[in-house]
């Protein structure tokens, strides 16, 4: 399923398990935030296809963390640039989308990242519409999502985009 967020970015959600994917193009580029997982492929593809997107032409993909069912699709896009949440920090540049705001958030998982692109919030699995992301898992740290989720209170945004609806 597609909804379209901006004029340059949608949301794909799918009926079968696995994250939901964001699709930006901006600065002439096609970026993925996650990939969803093996379970949600066919129905990824055919949003891709429905948005005329050929999954060759994705030039980044911009992982929010590594659990499987946001990240198994990855080898589709075989041209991609893969930015690993491991790799990144808050001063880290992404060149092909320099204004993207990194924010470290660890305690669903050690590495989680979200993304602050103008005034909307890629939260990955740390906060989502109702609730926020478990804390009960290898890696979860519930002191650390305290933390993470006071963080987040401070950003200005108005849509947030989660990794789960
Ligand atoms: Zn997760």
């Amino acid at each position: 399923m597609i909804n379209q967020i901006k004029s340059n970015i949608w949301q794909l959600c799918f009926h079968s398990f696995g994250s939901c994917v964001y699709v930006l193009k901006i600065n002439n580029k096609i970026i993925l935030i996650d990939a969803s997982s093996k379970t949600a492929q066919k129905e990824l593809l055919n949003d891709l296809n429905k948005l005329k997107i050929n999954p060759k032409k994705v030039n980044v993909i911009i992982l929010t963390h590594n659990h499987y069912d946001h990240i198994e699709n990855i080898h589709l896009f075989t041209n991609a640039k893969i930015y690993s949440p491991e790799n990144l920090n808050e001063s880290s540049n992404i060149k092909e989308i320099p204004e993207l705001k990194i924010i470290s958030a660890p305690g669903h998982s050690q590495e989680s990242k979200c993304y602050l692109y103008k005034n909307i919030l890629f939260s990955g699995d740390v906060l989502f519409h109702n609730g926020i992301g478990r804390t009960d898992l290898p890696g979860s740290s519930e002191l650390q999502m305290k933390k993470s989720l006071k963080k987040l209170q401070k950003i200005n945004y108005d849509i947030l985009c989660p990794g789960h609806v």
